[in-house]
């Protein structure tokens, strides 16, 4: 019989061996898949775990080559893989996430045309290429407004919020790693995200809406499902739903949202990948946004994802290292996960924990009592 999937003990190529990468790649061990993953360090979080590395950096066309004659379907971890490079291989192997979501992803002009031009809400914005056009786009924008690097940024680097025009001069210099976009800032009174997947044959679902809290712009706690209205969540999915469809997407896709008091949604970020703010599908969904892409990505029909209980997941950056390796042992229902990083620098991710209960309010104030994330 000719399967339209592919059958276990065929290869997965990931390019990126970081923690999502990792845990893509034990999704794939458990469903019986091989995994190739090209990354520059040796011994990253996902070569420890898969079957072969090919130690590269992301554009060497040649270690890409490798890979794709190595591979059956290739899948990227992150979106600074570079998208020309990748495009040279779309023709050797299947790429189900594609060169050309990647091309609207890491770039945030070509992203927030791209969603204006399927009328996605989002917060209104110019293109600025030096001090003058910030100085003339926010007299539209209006202060406080932010200043964001088109690419490269992640976690909040290349970006600077501008309360008034005498921040014009210091953030300009962010000018000088090329274009920048100018938004106006959103008074949100929440951030939420929906992992939405879709297959080759169509079929689109929505993990549960998160709420995300973000310190120094990187995610510290995601609590699901959301305290929102009912509307609001169903708004939510309904975007990511939207956009997985007119981007015609094979894998998984994160959408970040901001929600106002007024309960607006302002769409601020995709990631065409699995995300942060999906840890917690894997202790809490009955399947992961991991299994989901992979399911995705080799052609399988997608569970529909249900929440078996509320979570919380926090982050484990490297200063907190000391204190949850210290505090572990104490605590029954943390399940802590680690990426085999060695060193644990300063905001480094290395690890998060997931916490399941009916009360996540409570799990929070337990967290903070620990004293761990001060
Ligand atoms: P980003 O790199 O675009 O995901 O931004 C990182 C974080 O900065 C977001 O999660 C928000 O907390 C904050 N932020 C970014 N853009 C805006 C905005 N236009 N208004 C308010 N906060 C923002």
């Amino acid at each position: 019989m000719n399967k339209t999937y592919l059958l276990p003990n065929s290869t997965i190529g990931i390019i990126g061996g970081g923690q999502l990468g990792r845990m893509m790649a034990l999704s794939a061990k458990a469903m019986g898949y091989r995994v190739i993953v090209l990354d520059p360090t040796i011994d990253s979080p996902c070569g420890q775990v898969c079957d072969e590395q090919i130690i590269a950096e992301y554009d060497d066309v040649e270690a890409l080559r490798e890979l794709a004659v190595k591979a059956d379907v290739v899948t990227y971890e992150f979106e600074n893989v570079d998208n020309g490079a990748l495009a040279k291989i779309e023709d050797m192997v299947k790429v189900p996430q594609g060169s050309e979501l990647l091309s609207i992803t890491q770039d945030r002009i070509l992203e927030k045309a791209y969603l204006e031009s399927v009328n996605i809400n989002i917060a209104p914005y110019a293109v600025v290429v030096d001090k003058d056009d910030i100085l003339e786009q926010s007299k539209s924008i209006g202060y406080p407004a932010v200043l964001k690097t088109a690419r490269g940024g992640y976690d909040g680097k290349g970006q600077i919020v501008l309360r008034s025009v005498e921040d014009v001069d210091a953030a300009s210099e962010l000018l000088k790693y090329g274009s920048c976009v100018l938004e106006a800032f959103i008074p949100f009174e929440k951030e939420v995200s929906v992992i939405v997947a879709r297959n080759a044959s169509g079929q689109i679902e929505t993990f549960p809406v998160s709420e995300n809290v973000h310190q120094n712009n990187i995610l510290h706690t995601s609590v699901v499902p959301a305290n929102l209205d009912r509307d609001i969540h169903e708004e939510a999915r309904a975007i990511a739903v939207k956009l997985a469809e007119v981007l015609q997407l094979e894998g998984v896709l994160a959408v970040e949202m901001f929600v106002t008091t007024s309960g607006a949604l302002y769409v601020n970020e995709l990631a065409p990948r699995p995300h942060n703010s999906g840890h917690y599908t894997i202790e809490a969904c009955n399947i992961s946004q991991f299994t989901q892409h992979i399911r995705a990505i080799v052609g399988l029909p997608l569970l529909k994802p249900e929440l078996v209980r509320p979570a919380v997941m926090i982050n484990i950056l490297g200063q907190h290292v000391a204190g949850v390796n210290e505090q572990m042992g104490d605590y029954s229902r943390w399940y802590v996960h680690y990426y085999g990083k060695k060193e644990a620098k300063v905001d480094r991710k290395m690890g998060h924990i997931t916490i399941l209960a009916n009360d996540p309010n409570a799990v929070l104030i337990d967290l903070e009592e620990t004293k761990i994330w001060e």
